[in-house]
């Protein structure tokens, strides 16, 4: 079952941070602004939870929050900032890199995609570093209550096409739109499902 209590842990900046390897943790990437801190939200039942992590300073950290006692919800940096500063970009690299090969407990990171604009160049790095650190991913798209039915198809196809190039690609995508509360529980369930 999917714990109804979460709170923040702490902020991480080098892997000599992390929290005990103690229990199983999942983690969250995706584009800044693709609707990463309104999921966790929407996915912990607070509202206020991942506004830690959009507060300027915290966006580089990796965020740590318990679901309960026995899960992690691990909120990776967003990326693909377009004014961020190359050493700052290289940094959160070497840091996002170092983490996904280097924790044993993490079970699936869970790659946001915008529902409107599909698998990007910049989303395509991380898939494949996910691929190389062995971590299975699994595709959300976000804001699907701003596509239509047919575009919606075309988006699919797109991200299909996409994941099929990456071996760490679990194939069920997932569909939600934190505002309308779409695929919110299935998700939940997801996750319940790998503790
Ligand atoms: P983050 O940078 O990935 O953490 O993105 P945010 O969670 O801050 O969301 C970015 C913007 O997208 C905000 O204006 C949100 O209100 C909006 N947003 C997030 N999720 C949804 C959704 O499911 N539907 C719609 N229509 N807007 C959303």
């Amino acid at each position: 079952l999917f714990a109804r209590e979460s709170t923040f842990v702490k902020g991480v900046v080098a892997m000599s941070g992390l929290p005990p390897a103690d229990r199983i943790e999942v983690c969250f990437a995706g584009r800044s602004n693709v609707g990463k801190s309104t999921l966790i939200n929407a996915l912990t039942g607070t509202k206020a939870l991942a506004r830690a992590s959009n507060t300027p300073g915290r966006t580089q950290e990796i965020n740590y929050f318990n679901q309960g006692p026995d899960l992690y919800l691990v909120d990776l940096p967003g990326y693909g900032y377009a004014n961020a500063p190359l050493p700052v970009v290289e940094k959160w690299q070497r840091l996002l890199k170092q983490y996904l090969s280097g924790r044993p407990t993490l079970r699936r990171a869970f790659v946001l995609i915008d529902a409107r604009h599909g698998v990007k160049d910049v989303d395509d790095q991380i898939l494949r570093l996910l691929d190389t650190s062995a971590v299975t991913f699994q595709c959300v798209l976000t804001k699907v209550d701003k596509v239509k039915a047919k575009d919606m198809e075309n988006t699919l196809k797109q991200v299909r096409a996409a994941l099929a190039k990456h071996p760490a690609a679990y194939p069920e995508i997932v569909l939600t739109s934190s505002e309308k509360g779409d695929g919110i529980e299935t998700l939940r369930g997801i996750i319940a499902g790998l503790s």
